[in-house]
Formats: C-alpha cells, structure tokens, sequence
C-alpha cells in the first residue's frame, strides 16, 4: 500500500458494471419471451475484462442474484476477476425496478439472497448495494445497515429523470399494476435535489455512504458510458466533447465521479438482435469498442480510478483528516 503523500495527483474516481443480464431487459421492454433468452454475460464481461486490462482499470461488478443460478454466467463473473482489482457487490436478486413498492420482507429476499450467493458460488462478500432503477427507499438502506453494508450507490441525481422514465415507458410494452409500478422509476424532478457528491445517509442512528452516479456538475445531465456511446450514434465529435467538459467540470468543481458501464457498451449490432431496440445499439460492434475504449483511457488519463470499495476506504480517511481538495468546493 502507497503512503498518501506518493499517491498519484489525479482526483480520486471509481469505475462499475451493473451486471444487467439480457433477460432483464427484454423483461423490463415487456418481452415475453423473457425467462428463456440466452446470456451474453460470457461475450460481453470477456470484452469488459480485455478492454479494462489493457487500460489496467479496476471495477466494482454489481451482480443480480438471478444470474448466480446459471453456472456459465457464475464463470463469466468469477472471469472479471482477472482484472486483479475488481469489487463484487449486489444488484438485487430480481432486477426488478421497483423497490420502492415492495414490502420490507420482500427488499429482505431481495438483497440477503443475492448476498448469500456471491458468497456461496463466488466466495465474495459484497458491502456495497446499487438498486435496480435506481430505486433506494429507506426500507433498503435499514437492510443495508443490518447486514454490515457499507455504501449504496443507487442514486441517480439527474435533471432528466422525468424525461428517462417517459422514454422508458413509450418503449417498453407493460401492462397494468407493472406499468403503475413503472411510473416512479428514476424518481422525479426530486431526484435532482440530491448531492452529485458521495455523502452520507443516516438511518436511525447509524450511518452509510451514498454513492451518487455521477452526473454533468451544474447542468445534471447524464455522463455515464451508455448515455455517451447513445450521443456517439448522433455524432462522434459532439460526444466526445461532452465527455471532456464533463470530466474537466468534475474537476474544476471537485466532484470525485462514479462513472458506470453496462454490457450493452460493449456490443454493437451485429452482436444481439434483441437487444435492437436499446440506445446505442445500432452502432457497429468495432466503432462501439472503438468509442469506449477511447472513453475509458481519457477517464484512466484523468482520475485516479478506484472500485468503490475503495473509494469509501479513501473517503473515510480523508473525512478523518479532511483534504481542502474535495471537501470546499461545491456544485449547487
Ligand atoms: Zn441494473
């Protein structure tokens, strides 16, 4: 371990996955050929693992509890290891968007179960927690804490949730109680009033990090790699911009960022027809990689990016000997 004063001068900055499986988004489009779709977790987490690996990044995977049942997808997840410094945490044991409507016995099933599994089939014990949709009522966060979490990441502080969720609800095909269920994804214009920032929740009287998903300081619109790969489809240029002005307003603001990949990000058209209809799928498979790859080096280039483990690690020794560098300045 490097003493604090050899560290690198670059702001601090995490990298993670949600590891949405393919039928999670045919189930969320309203497919019903669901449940039986095949897994592109082998092809897709191979070219995570590449890509990441030339760049020596590291990675926090959030894993749905679901996939932990299929054995060739336990080995797609256990390959992302490779990477040396990859983080497994809990991305529900449905993926079902809605965690907000649940009862407590139901959130309980959904986060223990999975965190029973990353133990028993992949020996991770996972501390941190990111909720489908972007969904964390309190009911979430107790059970967090009751089960020795250390951080959720399921806030999502954008101006363009009402937008997100209307988009999400003209493309998808649900019917009755899911499409009620639907209409409180992302949050509302609310959801912006959240820090850009990780800070602290308190429930009761004990305390957990929150890892916001970094948005554009000031502007609040989304940053992460499937919203820039979805700008890259319109024009290449502009995208490319937008991530460079993202990133140097990260740092003229002192936000440390908490960028995000799906899988999607690393496939292109040829790969997945039933994938057609998501954002940035009609662009090839060698421009797509071509892209994130770019993306991922300039965010290599300018952060020094860390799992989220241990950018809490990092965040509680700086809170216990507060830096000037990100604790000032403030984005409002
Ligand atoms: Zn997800």
């Amino acid at each position: 371990m490097s003493e604090p004063q050899t560290r690198s001068r670059r702001p601090l900055a995490s990298l993670s996955i949600d590891v949405d499986n393919k039928w999670a988004y045919l189930r969320a489009a309203g497919r019903e050929n669901w449940e039986s779709c095949d897994s592109y977790l082998p092809m897709a987490l191979r070219r995570v693992t590449d890509i990441l690996g030339e760049l020596r990044l590291p990675l926090t995977a959030f894993v749905v509890g679901r996939d932990l049942e299929s054995e060739e997808d336990v080995e797609a997840i256990d390959s992302l290891r490779q990477l040396g410094d990859c983080e497994l945490a809990n991305h529900s044991l449905n993926h079902l968007p809605w965690m907000h409507t649940m009862d407590p016995a139901e959130i309980e099933c959904e986060i223990v179960t999975t965190h029973d599994r990353l133990l028993s089939a992949l020996d991770a014990e996972a501390v941190g927690f990111r909720g489908p949709g972007f969904s964390c009522p309190p009911e979430v966060l107790d059970v967090l804490l009751r089960h020795g979490y250390r951080y959720d990441a399921s806030i999502f502080p954008t101006s363009i949730a009402p937008i997100a969720r209307a988009v999400f609800l003209a493309r998808a095909k649900l019917k009755g109680e899911q499409k009620e269920k639907a209409k409180k994804l992302y949050g509302g214009f609310a959801s912006m009033r959240n820090p850009n920032r990780p800070f602290v929740r308190s429930v009761a009287s004990e305390s957990i990090w929150e890892i916001p998903v970094t948005v554009m300081p000031w502007l609040r619109t989304p940053i992460h790699f499937s919203y820039f790969t979805f700008l890259a489809s319109f024009s290449t240029a502009v995208a490319k911009s937008y991530l460079r002005t993202a990133f140097r307003l990260c740092r003229s603001t002192g936000t440390p960022p908490s960028l995000l990949l799906h899988p999607p990000d690393f496939m292109g058209r040829e790969d997945d027809q039933d994938m057609a209809y998501f954002p940035g799928m009609k662009t090839a498979r060698a421009d797509k990689l071509e892209l994130v790859r770019w993306a991922l080096a300039l965010y290599a280039e300018t952060f020094e990016v860390c799992t989220m483990r241990n950018q809490i690690e990092r965040l509680d020794e700086s809170s216990a000997n507060p830096s000037p560098h990100f604790s000032n300045r403030r984005e409002r």
